[in-house]
């Protein structure tokens, strides 16, 4: 039944002619009517064997005959059934030749049989010939026509003997002709219902396996559509829970790790905000075809796990192989390079950021293993974008929980849980301390200290940041200039305060406050990811600029926007960013860093470089004439008490060892 219903759902029935569906009958009952014939056969055999004890009750004096004749046919109708049936002839083959066979015993036995001398016993005796053509058509499963023509065949032959029977009463062979027509009509007439009630249930049978088809198809189609997702053809979120926890139970069961990725298209909201949705949605179409391109040749599943963001796992075996896996995607989504002019690094393609997280014996549930992989992704985002983060469960930065974080920035200023440390700037041609920058800090509620490259991020996200920010100028003014410890103090600003209205007014109010010179107080604007020159921010640099206060630019070469910045607005001053200096070990790092230098001296502003860790990095900002300095080496951040000790030492040594 199972290749009949796939053979006709290629085929619908109704649409299949008589003959098609006869032909499709037949293939189904093939092997059921030949195993049906061989068992009626070898049965009517066996029973056409036993009556040789009627031939010897009733006619003796042949029944040695009958019953040679009766093995002979008998074992030659097996024998040749049994060859066809080997030969793999059809099962009509096999039923024609069986009913030949069934008239074949009638007429060698009737031949044999009228020969005997008791002439009466035999007229009674030969209407045993009507089971012969009954046989036919209600013991076998012959198709009609093969049953009707036998069983016609057995009546001629019973009728012909008749007809030449000469002792016979014509009384008594009318009644053995009518009664031996009777049983062919009524016996037809049942083998004719019997055949059409056969071919009825193979019609319902079929008809319903052909429904139970075509529903299998529908659910097939629907579980399908249940499980992918509409736009892309990536699996959904949904089917990917179900993956997810698949491999989960294979690295409960078989200790089999795998590794998951969260992948982010870097500033998509933006790109759906100036393409238009249309476009943002062949966009993800087109990345989807890459990612799940280099996830099929990597062996990993690819879903899409929401928005703009898909995930992608993968059995493990090593680690590298993950973190390769991670590079081919985040690199090809670079060398497809579709363009997206708007982004707020000037960045001019499209990118992604990857989120890296692994199966570990701490945890404890598959959602923790991509909880991790969200906070390498974070991290990532954090991270300047465009780059791959691996979670690392030694990495203080992941221990942190961001809800917990997010809860704690809410109470933070009323519980005192931030606090401002202060890293020094020196002045190398005076020896003083120029200025120094504020640095928050901030301690969860178990004491725990939270980096501010953590913290930060969150405060911005859910405007924690504005609060924070108000807090620090406040108590930077109070801590450094109120008290004269230094001449400049310097507070780092996200682009969100400024941009936030009132921001400049505040500040009038706080320098009007503690009646302080709006010069000795500086801003340090991060060139980083975020920042985007919009009115409003240029509203309220042009706002501070006329309260005197001193606008920074902070890691400058960190981020693609510097350049138009500087074009911009007259920075005081400008921080090279600290991985200048720590590349300068190289010869090209060192050129790098020269290079940067000549080109902010030409538009003469004046430079700060950071991250001085070492006698070296100070010796070679001397040697490039750098006067501003900070790092480590030169002082770390320490709270406003301890400033006033900081020793100048490294000063002196450097002095005298270029001198
Ligand atoms: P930043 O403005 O570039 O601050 C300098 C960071 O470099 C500080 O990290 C400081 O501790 C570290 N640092 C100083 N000298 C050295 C050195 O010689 N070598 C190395 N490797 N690092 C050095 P911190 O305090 O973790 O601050 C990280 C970032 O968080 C800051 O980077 C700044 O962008 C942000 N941040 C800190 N405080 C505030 C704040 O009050 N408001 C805002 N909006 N951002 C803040
Ligand atoms: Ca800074
Ligand atoms: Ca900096």
């Amino acid at each position: 039944m199972h290749v009949l219903a796939e053979t006709a759902a290629s085929k619908p029935s109704s649409n299949m002619s008589a003959r098609e569906l006869r032909g499709l009958f037949d293939l189904q009952t093939e092997i059921e009517r030949k195993s049906a014939t061989r068992r009626g056969l070898w049965i009517a055999v066996g029973a056409y064997l036993a009556y040789s004890l009627t031939d010897y009750l009733f006619i003796a004096d042949v029944a040695q005959s009958t019953i040679i004749g009766r093995f002979i046919v008998g074992i030659s109708a097996l024998s040749i059934l049994e060859f066809l049936l080997h030969r793999k002839a059809r099962a009509n083959t096999i039923d024609v030749v069986s009913a030949i066979s069934v008239s074949t015993g009638y007429l060698v036995w009737l031949i044999i049989a009228q020969m005997t001398a008791d002439r009466v016993v035999f007229s009674y005796y030969m209407v045993f010939g009507a089971i012969f053509m009954m046989s036919v058509n209600l013991f076998f499963r012959f198709r009609f026509n093969v049953a009707l023509a036998s069983s016609a065949a057995n009546m001629g032959i019973f009728v012909g003997a008749l007809c030449v029977f000469e002792s016979m009463p014509l009384t008594h062979k009318l009644i053995m002709g009518a009664f031996c027509i009777s049983c062919f009509v009524f016996t037809a007439y049942v083998n004719l219902e019997l055949n059409r009630e056969r071919y009825k249930v193979f019609l319902n049978a079929l008809e319903a396996s052909l429904q139970q088809a075509a529903a299998d198809e529908r659910g097939k189609a629907l579980l399908h559509l249940s499980n992918t997702d509409s736009l892309t053809g990536l699996d959904n979120r949904r089917a990917i829970d179900q993956r997810l926890r698949d491999y989960w139970q294979r690295w409960l069961d078989d200790g089999a790790s795998f590794v998951v990725l969260l992948i982010d298209v870097d500033y998509f909201k933006h790109y759906n905000d100036c393409y238009g949705h249309q476009q943002g949605d062949q966009c993800l179409v087109t990345i989807s075809e890459h990612l799940q391109q280099t996830a099929s040749s990597h062996g990993a599943v690819i879903g899409r796990y929401g928005g703009e963001e898909f995930i992608v796992i993968k059995s493990a075996s090593s680690f590298d192989e993950a973190r390769a896996l991670a590079e081919a995607i985040r690199r090809g989504v670079v060398e497809m390079a579709l363009p997206h002019q708007h982004r707020r690094d000037g960045t001019p393609i499209i990118t992604v950021s990857v989120g890296v997280s692994y199966t570990r014996k701490e945890i404890k549930q598959v959602d923790k293993v991509v909880h991790e992989a969200d906070r390498a992704l974070y991290a990532a985002k954090a991270g300047g974008r465009n780059v791959v983060a691996v979670f690392d469960a030694t990495d203080p930065k992941y221990n942190v929980d961001r809800e917990d974080v997010a809860a704690t920035l809410k109470i933070a200023l009323d519980q005192k849980l931030v606090s401002l440390v202060y890293q020094p700037i020196r002045n190398m041609q005076t020896g003083m301390l120029d200025g120094a920058e504020a640095l928050m800090r901030l301690k969860m509620l178990d004491g725990t200290a939270v980096g501010p490259d953590v913290f930060i991020p969150i405060a911005e996200r859910t405007g924690a940041i504005v609060a924070l920010g108000r807090w620090a100028i406040r108590t930077t003014c109070c801590d450094l200039l109120v008290t004269d410890l230094v001449r400049v103090a310097s507070v780092n600003v996200s682009p969100i305060e400024l941009k936030m209205p009132g921001f400049a007014d505040y500040v009038a109010a706080t320098l009007a406050e503690f009646e302080i010179d709006g010069g000795r107080l500086a801003f340090e604007i991060t060139e980083g990811v975020e920042l985007e020159l919009d009115q409003d921010l240029v509203r309220c640099i042009s706002d501070l600029r006329k309260l005197g206060v001193q606008v920074w630019l902070d890691d400058f070469g960190t981020g693609f926007a510097g350049l138009s910045w500087l074009r911009l607005i007259d920075f005081d001053i400008v921080k090279i960013d600290r991985s200048f200096l720590h590349d300068s070990h190289t010869d090209r790092g060192r050129r790098m860093l020269l290079d940067i230098i000549n080109l902010l001296r030409n538009r003469g502003v004046r430079i700060l470089v950071e991250g001085v860790e070492t006698i070296e990095h100070q010796r070679l900002m001397l040697q490039y004439g750098i006067h501003h300095l900070q790092g480590y080496y030169i002082a770390r951040p320490a709270p406003a008490g301890r400033l006033a000790t900081d020793n100048v030492l490294p000063f002196q040594q450097a002095r005298n060892s270029v001198g």
